[in-house]
Protein backbone atom coordinates (compact mmCIF):
# COMPACT_ATOMS: atom_id res chain seq x y z
CA UNK A 1 0.00 0.00 0.00
CA UNK A 2 1.25 3.70 -0.73
CA UNK A 3 2.28 5.63 2.46
CA UNK A 4 0.07 8.07 3.38
CA UNK A 5 0.39 9.95 6.77
CA UNK A 6 -2.36 9.44 9.47
CA UNK A 7 -3.11 12.48 12.01
CA UNK A 8 -4.98 11.70 15.21
CA UNK A 9 -6.61 15.17 16.18
CA UNK A 10 -8.46 14.93 20.24
CA UNK A 11 -10.93 17.24 18.88
CA UNK A 12 -13.39 18.19 15.94
CA UNK A 13 -11.48 21.79 15.86
CA UNK A 14 -8.17 20.35 15.60
CA UNK A 15 -9.88 18.01 13.27
CA UNK A 16 -11.05 20.40 10.89
CA UNK A 17 -8.17 22.61 11.19
CA UNK A 18 -5.98 19.93 9.31
CA UNK A 19 -8.26 19.58 6.41
CA UNK A 20 -7.75 23.24 5.97
CA UNK A 21 -3.94 22.94 6.33
CA UNK A 22 -3.25 20.07 4.45
CA UNK A 23 -5.17 20.57 1.81
CA UNK A 24 -7.12 18.41 -1.04
CA UNK A 25 -6.82 14.61 -0.97
CA UNK A 26 -7.31 13.42 2.44
CA UNK A 27 -9.92 11.67 4.11
CA UNK A 28 -11.93 11.17 7.72
CA UNK A 29 -11.54 7.79 9.15
CA UNK A 30 -14.21 7.48 11.50
CA UNK A 31 -14.59 3.54 12.09
CA UNK A 32 -12.47 2.24 8.93
CA UNK A 33 -14.76 -0.56 7.69
CA UNK A 34 -15.60 0.75 4.47
CA UNK A 35 -12.33 3.10 4.43
CA UNK A 36 -10.13 0.36 5.09
CA UNK A 37 -11.32 -1.81 3.22
CA UNK A 38 -10.97 0.54 0.23
CA UNK A 39 -7.59 1.39 0.47
CA UNK A 40 -6.18 -2.03 1.00
CA UNK A 41 -8.16 -4.03 -1.57
CA UNK A 42 -9.43 -1.02 -4.30
CA UNK A 43 -5.73 0.72 -3.83
CA UNK A 44 -7.86 4.10 -3.29
CA UNK A 45 -4.56 5.57 -0.89
CA UNK A 46 -5.53 9.13 0.40
CA UNK A 47 -2.49 11.14 0.53
CA UNK A 48 -3.62 11.78 4.31
CA UNK A 49 -6.09 10.44 6.75
CA UNK A 50 -7.94 12.34 9.52
CA UNK A 51 -9.09 9.63 12.10
CA UNK A 52 -11.90 10.83 14.57
CA UNK A 53 -10.95 7.98 16.74
CA UNK A 54 -9.92 10.09 19.21
CA UNK A 55 -12.23 13.35 18.87
CA UNK A 56 -14.40 12.54 22.19
CA UNK A 57 -16.74 15.08 21.20
CA UNK A 58 -18.32 13.72 18.62
CA UNK A 59 -19.29 10.40 20.51
CA UNK A 60 -22.45 11.29 22.16
CA UNK A 61 -25.90 9.75 21.66
CA UNK A 62 -28.59 11.77 23.12
CA UNK A 63 -32.34 12.78 23.01
CA UNK A 64 -34.12 16.32 24.38
CA UNK A 65 -37.92 16.96 24.06
CA UNK A 66 -38.19 19.71 21.44
CA UNK A 67 -34.04 18.57 19.90
CA UNK A 68 -34.54 15.08 19.19
CA UNK A 69 -31.82 12.87 18.66
CA UNK A 70 -28.63 13.77 18.20
CA UNK A 71 -25.69 11.56 16.81
CA UNK A 72 -22.06 12.19 17.19
CA UNK A 73 -20.27 10.86 14.12
CA UNK A 74 -17.70 8.89 15.84
CA UNK A 75 -20.39 6.94 17.83
CA UNK A 76 -20.27 3.57 16.62
CA UNK A 77 -23.37 1.53 15.46
CA UNK A 78 -23.79 -0.38 18.30
CA UNK A 79 -24.06 2.73 20.89
CA UNK A 80 -26.56 3.54 18.63
CA UNK A 81 -28.68 0.38 18.53
CA UNK A 82 -28.16 -0.45 22.58
CA UNK A 83 -29.15 3.61 23.28
CA UNK A 84 -32.62 3.01 25.22
CA UNK A 85 -34.12 6.25 23.56
CA UNK A 86 -33.15 5.43 20.59
CA UNK A 87 -34.71 1.99 21.23
CA UNK A 88 -37.76 3.54 22.26
CA UNK A 89 -38.19 6.27 20.20
CA UNK A 90 -36.51 5.54 16.78
CA UNK A 91 -37.38 1.46 16.15
CA UNK A 92 -36.79 1.71 12.74
CA UNK A 93 -33.05 3.41 13.33
CA UNK A 94 -32.34 -0.05 15.08
CA UNK A 95 -33.66 -1.60 12.68
CA UNK A 96 -31.37 -0.48 10.17
CA UNK A 97 -28.61 0.06 11.80
CA UNK A 98 -28.93 -3.32 13.32
CA UNK A 99 -28.39 -5.08 10.10
CA UNK A 100 -25.26 -3.58 9.31
CA UNK A 101 -22.17 -6.34 9.17
CA UNK A 102 -22.42 -8.27 12.08
CA UNK A 103 -21.70 -7.02 15.56
CA UNK A 104 -17.95 -6.55 15.02
CA UNK A 105 -18.59 -4.14 12.30
CA UNK A 106 -21.18 -2.34 14.34
CA UNK A 107 -18.59 -2.00 17.16
CA UNK A 108 -15.90 -0.34 15.40
CA UNK A 109 -18.73 1.14 11.95
CA UNK A 110 -20.83 4.70 12.94
CA UNK A 111 -23.93 5.77 11.39
CA UNK A 112 -21.76 8.56 9.73
CA UNK A 113 -19.07 6.41 8.50
CA UNK A 114 -22.49 4.78 7.06
CA UNK A 115 -23.86 7.84 5.21
CA UNK A 116 -20.97 9.91 4.34
CA UNK A 117 -19.41 6.72 2.05
CA UNK A 118 -22.71 7.20 0.21
CA UNK A 119 -23.21 3.70 -0.72
CA UNK A 120 -26.81 3.15 -2.59
CA UNK A 121 -27.52 0.55 -1.03
CA UNK A 122 -26.18 1.74 2.48
CA UNK A 123 -28.89 0.41 5.22
CA UNK A 124 -29.03 3.57 7.66
CA UNK A 125 -30.13 6.07 4.56
CA UNK A 126 -33.37 5.45 4.29
CA UNK A 127 -34.71 5.72 7.52
CA UNK A 128 -33.37 8.63 8.06
CA UNK A 129 -34.36 10.32 4.98
CA UNK A 130 -37.95 8.98 6.04
CA UNK A 131 -37.69 10.61 9.32
CA UNK A 132 -36.62 13.79 8.13
CA UNK A 133 -33.20 14.05 9.37
CA UNK A 134 -30.58 17.09 9.31
CA UNK A 135 -26.87 16.76 9.09
CA UNK A 136 -24.43 19.19 10.88
CA UNK A 137 -21.36 19.76 8.71
CA UNK A 138 -18.39 21.53 10.26
CA UNK A 139 -15.82 23.05 8.02
CA UNK A 140 -12.98 25.83 9.70
CA UNK A 141 -15.46 28.38 8.71
CA UNK A 142 -17.89 26.80 11.45
CA UNK A 143 -21.31 24.69 10.92
CA UNK A 144 -24.17 24.25 8.50
CA UNK A 145 -26.88 21.84 8.22
CA UNK A 146 -28.01 20.26 5.70
CA UNK A 147 -31.36 17.99 5.28
CA UNK A 148 -30.17 14.44 4.74
CA UNK A 149 -32.42 14.50 1.72
CA UNK A 150 -30.11 16.73 0.21
CA UNK A 151 -26.56 15.04 0.73
CA UNK A 152 -26.50 12.51 -1.37
CA UNK A 153 -25.51 12.96 -5.46
CA UNK A 154 -23.73 9.83 -6.58
CA UNK A 155 -22.77 6.64 -5.89
CA UNK A 156 -19.95 7.32 -3.62
CA UNK A 157 -20.48 11.37 -3.39
CA UNK A 158 -22.25 13.24 -1.27
CA UNK A 159 -22.58 16.93 -0.81
CA UNK A 160 -19.69 17.42 1.91
CA UNK A 161 -17.79 19.81 0.84
CA UNK A 162 -13.42 20.42 1.04
CA UNK A 163 -12.52 20.38 4.24
CA UNK A 164 -15.92 19.40 5.39
CA UNK A 165 -16.59 17.25 8.15
CA UNK A 166 -19.90 15.56 9.17
CA UNK A 167 -20.18 16.39 13.07
CA UNK A 168 -23.76 15.14 14.17
CA UNK A 169 -26.82 13.64 12.73
CA UNK A 170 -30.31 15.24 14.06
CA UNK A 171 -33.26 13.41 13.98
CA UNK A 172 -36.54 15.11 14.87
CA UNK A 173 -38.40 14.35 17.60
CA UNK A 174 -41.04 11.45 17.44
CA UNK A 175 -44.61 12.37 16.08
CA UNK A 176 -47.54 11.11 18.23
CA UNK A 177 -49.82 8.69 15.81
CA UNK A 178 -46.56 8.10 13.56
CA UNK A 179 -45.01 4.59 12.92
CA UNK A 180 -42.37 3.80 10.50
CA UNK A 181 -40.38 0.46 9.27
CA UNK A 182 -37.11 -0.70 7.10
CA UNK A 183 -36.41 -4.15 5.25
CA UNK A 184 -33.85 -5.05 2.81
CA UNK A 185 -33.36 -8.05 0.70
CA UNK A 186 -30.29 -9.83 0.61
CA UNK A 187 -29.81 -13.44 -0.62
CA UNK A 188 -27.22 -14.37 2.43
CA UNK A 189 -29.20 -13.47 5.54
CA UNK A 190 -25.94 -12.37 7.34
CA UNK A 191 -22.99 -10.41 6.28
CA UNK A 192 -24.65 -8.91 2.61
CA UNK A 193 -25.37 -5.89 0.94
CA UNK A 194 -29.02 -5.13 0.11
CA UNK A 195 -29.95 -5.82 -3.79
CA UNK A 196 -33.07 -3.83 -2.47
CA UNK A 197 -34.70 -1.81 0.38
CA UNK A 198 -37.24 0.37 1.67
CA UNK A 199 -38.23 2.43 4.12
CA UNK A 200 -42.28 3.83 5.01
CA UNK A 201 -42.75 6.23 7.66
CA UNK A 202 -45.86 7.50 8.26
CA UNK A 203 -48.11 10.08 10.69
CA UNK A 204 -51.97 9.11 11.09
CA UNK A 205 -54.13 12.31 11.39
CA UNK A 206 -56.67 11.97 14.33
CA UNK A 207 -59.52 10.69 12.01
CA UNK A 208 -57.02 7.66 11.10
CA UNK A 209 -56.19 9.21 7.79
CA UNK A 210 -52.72 9.50 6.49
CA UNK A 211 -51.02 13.14 7.42
CA UNK A 212 -47.71 13.05 6.01
CA UNK A 213 -45.97 9.53 4.07
CA UNK A 214 -42.14 9.25 2.96
CA UNK A 215 -41.31 6.07 1.20
CA UNK A 216 -37.47 6.23 0.51
CA UNK A 217 -36.17 3.02 -1.66
CA UNK A 218 -32.36 2.02 -1.82
CA UNK A 219 -30.18 0.07 -4.19
CA UNK A 220 -32.44 0.86 -6.96
CA UNK A 221 -30.94 4.24 -8.20
CA UNK A 222 -27.77 6.28 -7.80
CA UNK A 223 -28.93 7.27 -4.17
CA UNK A 224 -31.69 6.51 -1.96
CA UNK A 225 -35.21 7.74 -3.51
CA UNK A 226 -38.05 9.12 -2.71
CA UNK A 227 -41.06 7.17 -4.13
CA UNK A 228 -42.82 10.29 -4.21
CA UNK A 229 -45.94 8.78 -6.96
CA UNK A 230 -46.58 6.85 -3.52
CA UNK A 231 -46.50 9.37 -1.10
CA UNK A 232 -49.04 11.82 -2.33
CA UNK A 233 -51.13 8.41 -3.08
CA UNK A 234 -51.35 8.03 0.79
CA UNK A 235 -51.54 11.23 2.02
CA UNK A 236 -55.38 12.35 3.15
CA UNK A 237 -56.60 8.95 2.82
CA UNK A 238 -57.77 5.94 5.13
CA UNK A 239 -55.39 3.22 4.70
CA UNK A 240 -56.54 0.15 4.02
CA UNK A 241 -54.89 -2.89 1.90
CA UNK A 242 -56.02 -2.14 -1.30
CA UNK A 243 -54.36 1.14 -0.81
CA UNK A 244 -51.33 0.10 0.43
CA UNK A 245 -51.22 -2.24 -2.73
CA UNK A 246 -51.57 0.80 -5.23
CA UNK A 247 -48.55 2.32 -2.87
CA UNK A 248 -46.17 -0.01 -3.51
CA UNK A 249 -47.39 -0.66 -7.14
CA UNK A 250 -46.66 2.88 -7.83
CA UNK A 251 -43.08 2.82 -5.40
CA UNK A 252 -41.75 0.58 -8.82
CA UNK A 253 -42.12 3.44 -11.19
CA UNK A 254 -39.93 5.63 -8.76
CA UNK A 255 -37.43 3.10 -9.03
CA UNK A 256 -34.55 3.33 -11.31
CA UNK A 257 -32.73 -0.17 -10.84
CA UNK A 258 -29.78 -1.78 -12.90
CA UNK A 259 -29.04 -5.27 -13.77
CA UNK A 260 -25.54 -6.88 -11.85
CA UNK A 261 -24.68 -9.78 -10.36
CA UNK A 262 -26.88 -9.43 -7.41
CA UNK A 263 -30.14 -8.96 -9.16
CA UNK A 264 -31.94 -7.76 -12.47
CA UNK A 265 -33.50 -4.79 -13.32
CA UNK A 266 -36.72 -6.79 -13.16
CA UNK A 267 -36.46 -8.52 -9.96
CA UNK A 268 -35.42 -5.38 -8.83
CA UNK A 269 -38.07 -3.70 -9.55
CA UNK A 270 -40.27 -6.88 -7.94
CA UNK A 271 -39.06 -6.67 -4.84
CA UNK A 272 -39.27 -2.93 -4.37
CA UNK A 273 -43.19 -3.69 -4.54
CA UNK A 274 -43.22 -6.09 -1.96
CA UNK A 275 -41.03 -4.08 0.48
CA UNK A 276 -42.70 -1.22 0.12
CA UNK A 277 -45.52 -3.27 0.91
CA UNK A 278 -44.15 -4.81 3.61
CA UNK A 279 -43.07 -2.04 5.52
CA UNK A 280 -45.72 0.52 4.70
CA UNK A 281 -47.98 -2.09 6.25
CA UNK A 282 -45.62 -2.41 9.29
CA UNK A 283 -46.01 1.54 9.64
CA UNK A 284 -49.47 2.14 9.67
CA UNK A 285 -50.15 -0.52 12.35
CA UNK A 286 -46.78 0.81 14.38
CA UNK A 287 -48.81 4.29 14.23
CA UNK A 288 -52.40 3.22 14.63
CA UNK A 289 -50.73 1.92 18.05
C1 LIG B 1 -17.87 -7.18 6.32
C2 LIG B 1 -18.63 -5.90 6.09
C3 LIG B 1 -20.03 -5.95 6.08
C4 LIG B 1 -20.76 -4.77 5.86
N1 LIG B 1 -22.13 -4.84 5.85
C5 LIG B 1 -22.84 -3.71 5.60
C6 LIG B 1 -24.27 -3.78 5.56
O1 LIG B 1 -24.88 -4.81 5.76
N2 LIG B 1 -24.94 -2.62 5.32
C7 LIG B 1 -24.30 -1.42 5.11
O2 LIG B 1 -24.97 -0.41 4.90
N3 LIG B 1 -22.94 -1.35 5.16
C8 LIG B 1 -22.21 -2.45 5.40
N4 LIG B 1 -20.84 -2.39 5.44
C9 LIG B 1 -20.15 -1.10 5.22
C10 LIG B 1 -19.71 -0.35 6.51
O3 LIG B 1 -19.49 -1.21 7.58
C11 LIG B 1 -20.73 0.72 6.92
O4 LIG B 1 -20.97 1.59 5.83
C12 LIG B 1 -20.25 1.52 8.15
O5 LIG B 1 -21.34 2.16 8.74
C13 LIG B 1 -19.18 2.55 7.78
O6 LIG B 1 -18.86 3.29 8.95
P1 LIG B 1 -17.34 3.58 9.35
O7 LIG B 1 -17.39 4.43 10.56
O8 LIG B 1 -16.57 2.33 9.42
O9 LIG B 1 -16.88 4.44 8.07
P2 LIG B 1 -15.39 4.69 7.54
O10 LIG B 1 -14.92 3.49 6.82
O11 LIG B 1 -14.52 5.25 8.60
O12 LIG B 1 -15.71 5.86 6.49
C14 LIG B 1 -16.52 5.62 5.35
C15 LIG B 1 -16.47 6.85 4.44
O13 LIG B 1 -17.08 7.97 5.07
C16 LIG B 1 -16.14 9.03 5.27
N5 LIG B 1 -16.42 9.53 6.62
C17 LIG B 1 -16.62 8.78 7.74
N6 LIG B 1 -16.98 9.57 8.76
C18 LIG B 1 -16.99 10.83 8.29
C19 LIG B 1 -17.29 12.09 8.88
N7 LIG B 1 -17.65 12.19 10.16
N8 LIG B 1 -17.20 13.19 8.11
C20 LIG B 1 -16.84 13.11 6.82
N9 LIG B 1 -16.57 11.92 6.19
C21 LIG B 1 -16.64 10.82 6.92
C22 LIG B 1 -14.76 8.40 5.12
O14 LIG B 1 -13.81 9.34 4.67
C23 LIG B 1 -15.05 7.31 4.10
O15 LIG B 1 -15.07 7.87 2.81
C24 LIG B 1 -20.07 -3.54 5.66
C25 LIG B 1 -18.67 -3.51 5.69
C26 LIG B 1 -17.95 -4.68 5.90
C27 LIG B 1 -16.44 -4.62 5.93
Amino acid sequence: MRAFAYHAPASLAEAVAILRREGPGGRVLAGGTDLLVQMKERGTVPRYVVSLRAVADLSHVTFQTGRGLVIGSRASLTDVITNRDVRERYPIIVESAGLVGSHQIQNLGTVGGNICNASPSADTAPPLIALGAILRLHSDQGPRELPIAEFFTGPGRTALEEGEVLAEIIVPDPQPHSGGSYERYTPRQEMDIAVASAASFVILAPDGTVSHAKIILGAVGPTPLHARAAEAMLVGKIPSGGLIEAAASAAVSDARPISDQRGSESYRRHLINVLTRRTLTRAIESARG
